[in-house]
């Protein structure tokens, strides 16, 4: 399927020069929404996973419909402060200065094997930090599943010797 022809791009959002990809518009149409989510069940469902791991907040929009068909948890990964038990944190650059993302300390049974899904991939940043979070607690990284991938940032050069799947390519 074209997916592409649903997503809207927005021109210098959130800042110039940044062409926002924006995944609303084709979550608008069930119908190509659920064939974007079946396509990615397909593929976890060839790597025998056991759990589903996206960060906020998009992370989620893909991650959830795909482990709720797959009757698998799902974990969110979350800015510092916001999970309410104990947790473990990894720093991370950002475009402009450093983040932390945390993840619940028994989120992840050690030898679990693990899909990490996200909205899309840009430097890879977020999910080289999500990917630490997962192995801190003994996780597997099986698998990686974007929508979209912006290949002129590169970011799978970050994620070398890891499984990534996308639907998309910009
Ligand atoms: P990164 O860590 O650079 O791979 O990107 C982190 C997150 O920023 C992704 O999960 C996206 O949700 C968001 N993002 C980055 N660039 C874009 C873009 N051009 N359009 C929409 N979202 C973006």
């Amino acid at each position: 399927m074209d997916y592409k022809k649903y997503i809207e791009v927005v021109e210098d959002f959130p800042q110039e020069g940044i062409r926002f990809k924006d995944i609303s518009t084709l979550m608008q149409q069930g119908d190509v929404y659920k064939k974007a989510m079946d396509e990615i069940v397909t593929y976890a469902e060839e790597k025998q996973i056991d759990v589903v791991v996206g960060p906020e907040a998009r992370g989620f929009i893909v991650g959830c419909p795909v482990a709720y068909a797959m009757n698998v948890g799902f974990v969110p990964i979350r800015k510092d402060g916001k999970l309410p038990r104990e947790v473990v944190k990894v720093d991370y650059g950002k475009e402009y200065g450093k983040d932390v993302l945390t993840i619940h300390k028994d989120a992840i049974k050690p030898g679990q094997r693990v899909l990490i899904t996200d909205d899309l991939l840009a430097t890879g940043g977020t999910i080289d930090a999500t990917i630490q979070l997962v192995e801190k607690l003994g996780g597997v990284v099986v698998g990686i599943a974007f929508m979209i991938e912006l290949t002129y940032l590169n970011g799978r050069d970050k994620m070398d010797g890891y499984d990534i799947f996308t639907l998309m390519q910009y």
